[in-house]
């Protein structure tokens, strides 16, 4: 009996905390660290009588993501209850969507490299956080109720996804994304970005779906795959012995890379869901979808593609440019004001980058402004300074903010580019030098080094080198 070939199908959730300035029904400020129980009020407690009032600002974040995704905004959308008795949820009830989410039927394309293949978005609907508990270990629970009421937008696919690989590709697009539009920061490890995946298998080929089981607390993208090759792995498994898949919810432990079973998960229905009697349903007007569309920023495969084909960048160079919105906007106000874009894209790659890297500093706050480098590529090119004065120039940048022309003059950098200075100086070496130029002159070519670096010494390492290096073969070639 030939082996049998398994393909695994996968479905993603992911929720996003929207980066809102208030919770989504009430008018407390979220504040990630704050101490607990300060950022609460009768609404997002859940006390008898307090009713919730929806944020504008919400609503046109989730559509936002909604029309990223190529989604169809619903016109009229419905607030559900799904209730739930746990200590982390004050009124016992989360205020979620349903049957009616407020977008539906997008798509997110991936690219080779991210495992290729288009995901269809099934829904995005809006829903409310719960508190997050503390478990001691020594008995003692505790309940911190400021993520009550925290705005979330839950994201889901359909069962599209075929490997571990395609996986985080797509929810590295999604992060990429939901921080381009700037309504998330997708901070996995905070939790501000949180993955949920199903995951079945089923003999290559059937198109029949197998019995999903879930996997929790995915926080990071490494855990995301291997939490997925593992309960692949396992799936397989029980299928090979003849035995069968039960409907299991398994928590991804991160200190020792493994899988644990939490609890057989509950159907939809033990929710109880209905329509929230506290809240109108939502509708968003054809005319505040557009203008949302046209606030809409370009988005990363968009603006990857430009960079490819108007600044000639190459395919690597444009994604690690475009990786986040404001390092993109930077390059490309460096390489407009240069006019050299890909000079710009190496200076940015390289030495912004790297120092950015080597400090910890964000792009945002980066002393050295995109308008002083575009000048300092324009120098280096046009011949005043020198490669390696620009990258000595460049780090007195980052150290005192100041502009790169201030910074030339101050240290005295500027190339010796006047031929007849250069003249002088290749004649008179070349005259204290007369065997190595007899040397030359006989055939040995390569000492041509050794006057570049007697020119270098003498000039303090000013001299423009294309220019020494073509008045010296000629004085030598006499
Ligand atoms: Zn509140």
């Amino acid at each position: 009996m030939g082996k049998k070939e398994y393909e695994p199908v996968i479905g993603i959730e992911v929720h996003a905390q929207l980066l809102s300035d208030t919770k989504i029904f009430c008018a407390c400020r979220p504040e990630y660290g704050a101490e607990p129980n300060t950022r609460v009020c009768p609404v997002c407690l859940g006390l008898p009588g307090a009713l919730p009032v929806l944020s504008e600002q919400v609503v046109d974040m989730a559509v936002m993501m909604g029309l990223a995704l190529g989604c169809e905004i619903a016109p009229r959308s419905i607030f559900a209850r799904k209730n739930y008795f746990y200590p982390d949820c004050p009124r016992n009830y989360q205020i979620s969507m349903y049957d009616r989410p407020l977008c539906e039927n997008g798509e997110l394309e991936l690219e080779p490299e991210e495992g290729a293949g288009k995901v269809r978005i099934e829904r995005i609907h809006l829903e409310d956080d719960a508190g997050k508990m503390t478990h001691t270990g020594e008995g003692a629970s505790h309940v911190d109720f400021n993520r009550c009421g925290v705005p979330l937008i839950e994201i889901v696919t359909r069962p599209d996804i075929r490997s571990a690989e395609q996986a985080s590709g797509y929810l590295k697009r999604l992060r990429q994304i939901l921080r381009y539009l700037r309504i998330c920061d997708g901070n996995l490890e905070e939790g501000s970005m949180r993955c949920d995946v199903n995951i079945s298998v089923r003999e290559t080929g059937s198109d029949e779906l197998g019995t999903k089981t879930e996997i929790k607390n995915l926080n990071s993208f490494k855990a995301v795959e291997k939490g997925i090759e593992f309960e692949v792995e396992r799936q397989i498994g029980v299928l090979e012995s003849g035995g069968r898949i039960s409907q299991v919810t398994n928590l991804w432990d991160a200190d020792n890379q493994r899988l644990v079973m939490m609890r057989s998960k509950e159907e939809a229905h033990d929710y109880r869901y209905f329509p929230e009697p506290d809240l109108l349903p939502l509708e968003v007007s054809t005319d505040r979808v557009k203008e949302i569309g046209r606030e809409l920023p370009e988005l990363p495969l968009e603006r990857e593609k430009r960079f490819r084909e108007s600044y000639g960048l190459s395919a690597y160079d444009a994604s690690v440019i475009c990786a986040e919105r404001s390092m993109a906007d930077y390059y490309e106000e460096v390489a407009e004001g240069s006019g050299l874009p890909k000079k710009s894209a190496n200076w940015v790659m390289r030495e912004v980058m790297g120092e950015l890297k080597k400090s910890g500093v964000e792009i945002e706050d980066f002393a050295v402004e995109s308008t002083s480098l575009a000048e300092l590529v324009k120098l280096i090119s046009g011949g005043t300074i020198s490669g390696s004065a620009g990258s000595e120039v460049f780090e007195k940048m980052v150290r005192t903010g100041k502009e790169a022309k201030v910074l030339v003059n101050e240290l005295g950098l500027e190339q010796i580019s006047e031929s007849s200075e250069l003249e002088d100086m290749a004649e008179r070496i070349i005259a204290e030098h007369p065997e190595e130029a007899a040397d030359y002159r006989a055939g040995k070519k390569k000492l041509i080094g050794f006057f570049m670096g007697q020119v270098m010494r003498e000039s303090g390492g000013k001299a423009n080198p294309g220019m020494a290096r073509e008045i010296l073969t000629k004085k030598l070639e006499d």
